[in-house]
Parts: structure tokens; C-alpha cells; sequence
């Protein structure tokens, strides 16, 4: 990094989804030169999962890992300077922002894109981690689909897991919601669209203590919280995790507006933010598609904006002097 230490940039992108590498290829191709931080998970959460097989323009389907690599190739052949390193402070209160790299590197940017993506929330015992994409995944729009007539289990109560459970009906022949409390805590209509499904049941006030299988899920342990019994469902292959999802927002509380669970609201149409210079893309600001495609698609529009931002500020520059 010493190599563009207080270096000044038209274009810092601090995330490397499919957002924030869309964002770097089209700002390369506007000749901004950008600079990718890429974050403590380079490729962001695409990078997690095996094979994608919604993501337009791979009719064979592509794994996670090597679509992303495709996306930063695609970036840095057009003069993006993608680096590994995770930003830890930005000095909002004058531009060019001051960004730390690492607390070690310090550099400037005219404008900034965020693209810090968000995080699925995971329920944090060994079992889940060791069997994660192995059985153990936190989308059934990604993943449902190599569950055909099987029995997987949805962990959550809220609107993605009754979502999720319906949606995971096209495929699997048994789809089985554990939820930890007696009640759920998603809206009427689609509590009532998943229980009026046939292939879907409830195992109430319950979680899971264990996922079975050493390579590939065999099986759950699922623990009753008033009663304490274990119940073991050997012939469960897939556990998909629908208990929220985080915005990796914290670099920016208090600065960009955002909305109480920290999704950064953009204006209107636009990507920008409240803070002029700074524009938002991705899941960081979308908590409803949440798709490799959509985050592409606003990682676009926020290039797009931040180029035309750039040329307004040098126009009235020029004007100025
Ligand atoms: P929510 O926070 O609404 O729900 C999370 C669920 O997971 C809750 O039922 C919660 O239980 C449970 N949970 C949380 N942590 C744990 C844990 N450690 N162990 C077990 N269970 C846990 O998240 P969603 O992703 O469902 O929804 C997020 C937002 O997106 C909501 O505003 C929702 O309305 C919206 N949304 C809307 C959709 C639509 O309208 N089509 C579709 C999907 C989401 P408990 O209830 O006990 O707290």
C-alpha cells in the first residue's frame, strides 16, 4: 500500500461484491482511474456460496468464487486498481476524504462509493461453520435448488423465512420452519401463504443445537427450549439460515442517513447519499432484492452518478476561476 500512500483518487470504492466491481468497471471505463478496497472479505458473500446459477450470462451456472474473480479481472483490465486491505476510518468532514487503510495507509478520495454489501447473520455453533456450503447456506434464492425432493429446515420467524420456506416448496418435498418462540414474528399474509402450504410444518420454540455430517449435512439436532428434548431429523439435508441479515454500514453511523437496522438511504432514484460526494450501492442500501444482479445494477448507477458528480464539481470549478 506504501506505493499510494497520500495519494488523492476521483473514485475510492470500499467493497468488493458485485457491486462495488461493477461500480470499478464502469468508473475504469470513465477513465477514473478507481481504487478498489476490497475488504475483509474480498468478493463479498458470493465467495461463500458454490454454484451460482442466477446470475445472467452463465447458462452453465459459475461458482461463487470464479464469477467474482471474472468480475475483478473484468474491472482491472480496464485500469481499476483493486488492492486487499479494509478501510478503518474516513474523515467525512472535508474533502477530499481522508480514508485509513489498514490504520497503516492513508489516502484521499474525491468522491466515494460504498459498496460494504451486508452480512447474513449466522446462529455461531461449529457444526453450522464447518458445513457452511456444504448444506448450510443463508439463501434459498441461491441454493434452493439442489435441494430437489428433499427435507431441508428454515431457522427464523420473520418474513424472510416464511419467504424462503415458501419458496423452497418448488424444490424440496419437506420444508420444516424451527423458530425459537411460540409465535412468528412475520406479517399475516405470509405466515398465512406458508402455513397453508402442504409441504410446510412448524417446530415451535425450538433451535438447533447441532447439524449433523462430517462433509455434507446428515441430519439436525433440534432442541425444544421449554422441555429441553432433543429431537434428531436424520433425513434433513439442507439448513438454511434466515434469521437477518447485518449492513456492514458501521464505518458510516452517524454520517450517511440510514434506516433503524443501517441500510443507507439513497435519494429518490439515485445512489447518492445525504453526504455530497458519496454514493451507496449494493446490499449495503438494498434490504429487500438482495441479489448479485441488483447489486451489480446499482454498483453501475453509482459510477454513473459519481462520474457525472465529478464533472459537475470541475465545471463549477472551471467557472470559479
Ligand atoms: P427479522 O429480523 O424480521 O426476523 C429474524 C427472525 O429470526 C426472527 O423471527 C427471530 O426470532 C429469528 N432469529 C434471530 N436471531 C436468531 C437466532 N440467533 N436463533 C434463532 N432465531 C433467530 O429478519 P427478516 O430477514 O425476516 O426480515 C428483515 C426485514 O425485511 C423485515 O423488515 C421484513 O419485514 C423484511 N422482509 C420483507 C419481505 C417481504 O415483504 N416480501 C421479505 C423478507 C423480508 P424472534 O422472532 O424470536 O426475534
Amino acid at each position: 500500500m506504501e506505493d499510494i500512500a497520500n495519494k488523492t483518487f476521483k473514485v475510492v470504492i470500499v467493497g468488493s461484491g458485485p457491486a462495488g466491481l461493477t461500480a470499478a468497471l464502469y468508473a475504469a471505463r470513465a477513465d477514473l482511474k478507481p481504487l478498489v478496497l476490497e475488504g475483509p472479505e474480498p468478493g463479498g458473500q458470493l465467495t461463500t456460496t458454490t454454484d451460482v446459477e442466477n446470475f445472467p450470462g452463465y447458462p452453465e451456472g459459475v461458482m461463487g468464487p470464479k464469477m467474482m474473480d471474472d468480475f475483478r479481472q473484468q474491472a482491472t483490465r480496464f485500469g481499476a486498481d483493486a488492492r486487499y486491505g479494509t478501510v478503518t476510518n474516513i474523515e467525512f468532514g472535508e474533502r477530499p476524504f481522508k480514508i485509513s487503510i489498514d490504520e497503516e495507509t492513508d489516502i484521499f478520495a474525491e468522491s466515494i462509493i460504498v459498496s460494504t454489501g451486508a452480512s447474513a447473520k449466522w446462529l455461531g455453533i461449529p457444526s453450522e461453520q464447518r458445513l457452511r456450503g456444504r448444506g448450510v447456506t443463508a439463501c434459498a434464492t441461491c441454493d434452493g435448488a439442489f435441494f430437489r425432493n428433499e427435507h431441508v429446515v428454515v431457522i427464523g420467524g420473520g418474513d424472510t423465512a416464511m419467504e424462503e420456506a415458501t419458496f423452497l416448496t418448488r424444490y424440496a418435498s419437506k420444508v420444516t420452519i424451527i423458530h425459537r418462540r411460540d409465535e412468528f414474528r412475520a406479517s399475516k399474509t405470509m405466515q398465512k401463504r406458508a402455513m397453508n402450504n402442504p409441504k410446510i410444518k412448524v417446530m415451535w420454540d425450538s433451535v438447533i443445537d447441532e447439524v449433523l455430517g462430517e462433509q455434507v449435512v446428515k441430519g439436525v439436532n433440534v432442541r425444544n427450549v421449554k422441555t429441553n428434548e432433543i429431537t434428531t431429523m436424520e433425513d434433513v439435508t439442507g439448513v438454511f439460515l434466515a434469521i437477518g441479515h447485518k449492513p456492514n454500514t458501521d464505518l458510516f453511523k452517524g454520517v450517511l442517513d440510514m434506516d433503524e437496522t443501517g441500510y443507507i438511504l439513497t435519494e429518490g432514484k439515485s445512489t447518492k447519499t445525504n453526504v455530497e460526494g458519496i454514493f451507496a450501492c449494493g446490499d449495503a442500501q438494498d434490504s429487500v432484492y438482495r441479489q448479485a444482479v441488483t447489486a451489480a445494477g446499482t454498483g453501475c448507477m453509482a459510477a454513473m452518478d459519481a462520474e457525472r458528480w465529478l464533472e459537475n464539481q470541475e465545471e463549477a470549478a472551471e467557472a470559479e476561476a
